[in-house]
């Protein structure tokens, strides 16, 4: 898989379910990428497309979003789809904020919404 871009998914609490209709729908853009995703959300994904290949990490707040976040700093991780969810409570606050300024940091897409996923993955 040498030279092959990776992208890293994450789903807090409600967004899940979209986080799987939408890889359903793009099926074909994530298929050129080696995907690695939090344990929950990479348990959704591949359910709802057992042709990708989805690497799992330990679940979000076992360390899961941080150790996507050291993936972004060292270069293994080039897009982040990150569907956060606004109407829940603080708890995820600290993950947020790290790879939102890991991301900006390294400088790689990132989609906090559905509708900015659907725009990265036209482009893929
Ligand atoms: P999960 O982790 O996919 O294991 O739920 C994401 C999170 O809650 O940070």
């Amino acid at each position: 898989m040498a030279g092959q871009r990776c992208i890293a998914l994450i789903a807090h609490d409600l967004k899940k379910d979209d986080m799987a209709d939408f890889a359903r729908e793009h099926q074909q853009a994530l298929s050129q990428f080696r995907i690695v995703a939090t344990g929950t959300t990479g348990g959704r994904v591949q359910e709802a497309c057992p042709d990708l290949s989805v690497i799992r990490l330990k679940s979000g707040p076992l360390g899961g979003d941080q150790q996507i976040g050291a993936m972004i700093a060292t270069g293994e991780v080039h897009m982040l789809i990150f569907f956060i969810d606004p109407l829940t409570s603080l708890p995820h606050d600290v993950d947020v904020k790290a790879l939102t300024r890991l991301a900006t940091v390294y400088d790689i897409p990132m989609a906090l919404n559905r509708a900015t996923a659907e725009m990265l993955s036209d482009f893929c």
